[in-house]
């Protein structure tokens, strides 16, 4: 049995000493990934209740066009995304065309003239300065007169409240917090830490918004932030909730009158949710939705085998070798050019799809410095499937994160050590 597993990584060109090693890494982790799978059982029927008490059927699967009235289909897989994630309602569509999109509709429907957008934990995701208006920016926040204020986080990554209390006044209308890093260094937050801060911010103003960026923490704990008072979740479905299948999309999910704010916003005031052809998408979105919590698993265990592959070779890994996780991304510095490089050669040659590629640096819009990014998916740029990119400056970190299954997440991750090691750029000791 394993005879047959090792010849078949040698046969696609891992080295034996790599694959020792990471067999070896491998064998401690036994309990890591049995607290994963334990999430993904929960959030599994967690998933099948809401598609079960919905009376999911196969009227569902038929589409619409045109206006797309009476979609029985969109209807039933926007109630089973609201129950799961115990919102009263939820906006899921393919209209919605990805991350930033959903996050700029949800803020651009529910502000108005005059309001102030709160960030309390510091600066968004980078997309999101122009939808606010921080870099100016055609059909901004900042264009329909609606402010924004900021408050870091503290040296230690965590919440300043002193400086949130004060920073909450009459016009703060919208509170935006975002759950994942990103490509940022703070820690992400847990649930839990979100909701204390939603409860601080709801004591000092009740009435406010309280909005939470879900990119990438789908399914990745057993509770999401509409479990503790987010107003508004807000999500792609070419990353956790899609799992793997949805081929466009994005959801938001939360209060009855968010939502409808943003549907209002999405079509047209009067129509709302009431339109919006499903066009044959509502099979894959359901199925992905299904699958969701097993796909987040094998993507968790391929960022906890990273940074426990790299951690002990030198190279300073973010979340570390034991943190827990409340994402999907892994962050690792490789602290070379020539490690970068080989890393992303090895992710690329391990992918489906594109593996004969060879990945370059380029120059890219809005960027410093040449970028390389490595990808060879069914959905193009999805980061629910295995992806790595980084900018090719000091101290040269890599961000990846995915894998559609955990053995293919393995398997990239494997490969890219098998690069590094080619390249002179990591040494098995
Ligand atoms: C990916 C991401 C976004 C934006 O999503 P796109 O689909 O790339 O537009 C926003 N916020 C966070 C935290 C993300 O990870």
């Amino acid at each position: 049995m394993d005879k047959y597993r090792k010849e078949q990584y040698l046969k696609m060109g891992i080295s034996e000493a790599v694959y020792e090693y990471c067999t070896r890494v491998e064998e401690n982790l036994k309990e890591r990934f049995q607290a994963i799978d334990a999430t993904a059982e929960y959030n599994q029927l967690k998933v099948l209740h809401a598609m079960q008490k919905n009376h999911v059927n196969a009227e569902c699967f038929n589409g619409s066009s045109g206006y797309g009235y009476d979609d029985v289909g969109r209807d039933t897989l926007e109630q089973v995304y609201a129950d799961c994630f115990e919102a009263e309602a939820a906006l899921v569509r393919p209209q919605i065309t990805c991350g930033t999109h959903a996050l700029a509709l949800a803020l651009l429907s529910n502000l108005r003239p005059g309001d102030e957008l709160l960030s309390p934990a510091g600066k968004p995701y980078d997309t999101l300065e122009e939808v606010i208006g921080i870099r100016p920016s055609k059909g901004s926040l900042a264009e329909y007169g609606i402010t924004y204020r900021q408050v870091d986080l503290l040296e230690d990554g965590f919440f300043d409240y002193a400086g949130i209390r004060a920073a909450i006044g009459e016009k703060t209308k919208l509170v935006t917090i975002q759950r994942s890093k990103g490509y940022q260094t703070r820690p992400s937050f847990s649930v839990a830490q979100i909701g204390k801060l939603i409860s601080f911010v709801k004591s000092i103003k009740p009435d406010v918004i309280c909005m939470v960026d879900n990119c990438y923490g789908e399914f990745v704990e057993e509770r999401e932030p509409t479990q503790v008072n987010a107003d508004m979740i807000v999500g792609s479905l070419i990353k956790n909730p899609g799992g793997g299948l949805a081929a466009s999309g994005g959801y938001i999910a939360g209060k009855t009158e968010c939502v409808e704010n943003a549907a209002y916003r999405l079509t047209s005031p009067g129509l709302g949710k009431e339109v919006g052809a499903s066009l044959g998408i509502i099979q894959s979105f359901m199925q992905g939705f299904f699958l969701a919590p097993t796909i987040v698993a094998g993507a968790l265990k391929g960022a906890v085998f990273a940074a426990n592959i790299y951690e002990p070779l030198g190279f300073p890994v973010i979340p570390d070798s034991v943190e827990s996780r409340h994402d999907i991304i892994q962050a690792v510095t490789l602290k070379s050019a020539d490690g970068l490089n080989a890393f992303c050669k090895g992710i690329q040659a391990a992918a489906p799809v594109d593996s004969y590629i060879t990945p370059e640096a380029w120059e890219m819009p809005g960027y410093d410095s040449k970028v390389i990014m490595a990808a060879g998916a069914f959905v193009q740029g999805s980061s629910i499937e295995l992806s790595a990119d980084g900018p090719l400056k000091e101290p040269y970190t890599v961000y990846f994160q995915g894998g559609l299954t955990w053995y293919h997440a393995k398997f990239g991750i494997m490969k890219s050590l098998d690069e590094m090691c080619r390249a002179g750029a990591a040494h098995l000791t």
